[in-house]
């Protein structure tokens, strides 16, 4: 990943500064002996990361992860929180608050897929309430933004044949129509728009004069909200090193959209303009018509800032045009510059059952790797640990060259244009990501 090793230089695996501990090696056929006489350096961690473990599917890949491709490498510091709906009833879902507040303690977390429970879930579990999405209440504590970014792999084409770089988004977490308030209009009548302030005094606006049914909808945003939204943008993108667009419909939404610009462009002169030059890069807010039409004929590598309903569609767009869910990350994104990574689909319920009754999976664990990934290198940028970083990039590559070698998992396998492929089950995948690893460690 050339953007990653951008940031810091050589991006050869050095092993300065660690002490050498014994380490127990699981070797690539699974088998759990002990290696006699075989040691190992591990890299060294200061301040813990904050681990969130999940449900189904992703919980059996985060325990493969941590075993196969991190502890045997890095002598990792986590501060665990088990997010598992089991975990999660026992506590009356105290546990994801407290998860929640050790990410503001620490800086970094890195989040399992769990299970927001709906009603089904709730008859499954014989849970004792229908608790809201753990990603709901981590965002409402750190009112952060959520950035999603697809992980390119070769043989593995983008659908859009001029996309050569990620393209990254960014969507507002906030109001709109999702905390909208609708009205059936039955019959002619008069819709208003009536905002009363605190000492009674009222505006009104027609909305319109109804002459016979329709419908009526009231949407709002708040600007504290938005600037929030605004500063994780221009944050994430000089943390990324890429130009940020930002699209909105302010030419008919000249008050709603217009301020969302206005916000942006006001935060942008006052706060960010002389990083971003200093840094060679542009902030671009163009009408979102033209935003489309220009995403879809630019070769990617910037990150897209979009209001929520335009972020909600476009990312599916995006995910799919990528290739796969299963290829997609996810980090939150405080405006203090507070991250939690996790991989953007969810615990794979459908393949969970299928392990359950001990049939075989081949369940993709690239984008929870790369959440792993993304999470330890942000923890050594702040603690400088640069063997940390290093490694983060090192498990990438080496995740990226086993699917170019041709062993995938089968939802890639479906997809990919490379030839004789090997579709592996889904500890197969990990352990070939090892050995490719070791290969790249000399190890
Ligand atoms: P999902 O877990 O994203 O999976 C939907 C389908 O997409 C799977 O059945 C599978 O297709 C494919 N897929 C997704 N990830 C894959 C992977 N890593 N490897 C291979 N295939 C993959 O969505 P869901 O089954 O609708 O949701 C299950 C649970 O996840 C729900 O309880 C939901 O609440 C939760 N969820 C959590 C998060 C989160 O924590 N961030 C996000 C979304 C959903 P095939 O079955 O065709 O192979
Ligand atoms: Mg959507």
């Amino acid at each position: 990943m050339q953007r990653k090793s951008k940031k810091h230089g050589d991006s050869d695996m050095t092993f300065r500064n660690i002490r050498k501990v014994p380490t127990i090696l699981r070797n690539p056929a699974g088998k759990n002996d002990t290696e006699e006489g075989v040691t190992m350096s591990r890299i060294m961690m200061k301040t813990p990361l904050v681990e969130m473990d999940g449900d189904e599917m992703t919980r059996i890949i985060w325990k493969m992860i941590k075993d196969d491709l991190l502890l045997p490498y890095i002598d990792l510091k986590t501060e665990y929180y088990d997010l598992g709906l089991v975990k999660r009833d026992e506590t009356d879902d105290r546990i994801t608050i407290e998860a929640a507040e050790a990410t503001k303690k620490y800086g970094v977390a890195v989040k399992c897929a769990t299970i927001t429970p709906n009603a089904a879930r709730v008859r499954e579990y014989n849970l004792k309430a229908m608790y809201k999405s753990p990603n709901g209440t981590i965002r409402a504590a750190l009112d952060g933004t959520v950035f999603r970014a697809p992980i390119l792999v070769k043989g593995i084409d983008p659908y859009v044949r001029t996309w050569k770089k990620p393209i990254i988004m960014a969507r507002h977490a906030y109001g709109d129509v999702y905390k909208n308030v609708e009205y059936r209009v039955e019959g002619p009548g008069t819709a208003e728009l009536v905002f009363t302030d605190t000492d009674g005094k009222e505006t009104r606006q027609v909305i319109h004069q109804f002459k016979g049914p329709g419908v009526l909808q009231g949407l709002h945003n708040l600007d504290a909200s938005i600037e929030g939204f605004a500063r994780s943008c221009f944050a994430y993108a000089l943390d990324q090193k890429m130009d940020l667009w930002f699209s909105t419909k302010d030419t008919i939404s000249k008050i709603y959209d217009g301020n969302f610009k206005e916000i942006f462009e006001k935060i942008y002169e006052n706060e960010y303009k002389e990083k971003f030059e200093a840094a060679g890069l542009e902030f671009f807010y163009t009408l979102i018509d033209d935003a489309v039409a220009r995403v879809m004929r630019s070769e990617g590598g910037f990150l897209w800032a979009l209001k929520n309903y335009d972020g909600d569609v476009m990312s599916d767009m995006m995910a799919t045009s990528f290739g796969s869910l299963a290829m997609m990350t996810s980090v939150l994104v405080s405006p203090t510059g507070i991250y939690e990574y996790e991989a953007a689909h969810g615990t794979v319920q459908r393949h969970y059952y299928k392990h359950l009754k001990g049939e075989t999976t081949s369940t993709n664990s690239v984008a929870t790797i790369f959440a792993w990934t993304g999470a330890l290198r942000k923890r050594g940028e702040l603690d400088g640990i640069s063997e940390l970083m290093d490694f983060a990039d090192k498990l990438e590559e080496a995740t990226l060259e086993t699917i170019e070698s041709g062993k995938m998992t089968g939802d890639l396998a479906l997809i990919t244009n490379i030839e004789n492929v090997e579709k592996l089950d889904t500890e197969g995948f990990i352990l070939a990501i090892r050995e490719t690893l070791d290969k790249k460690l000399g190890v």
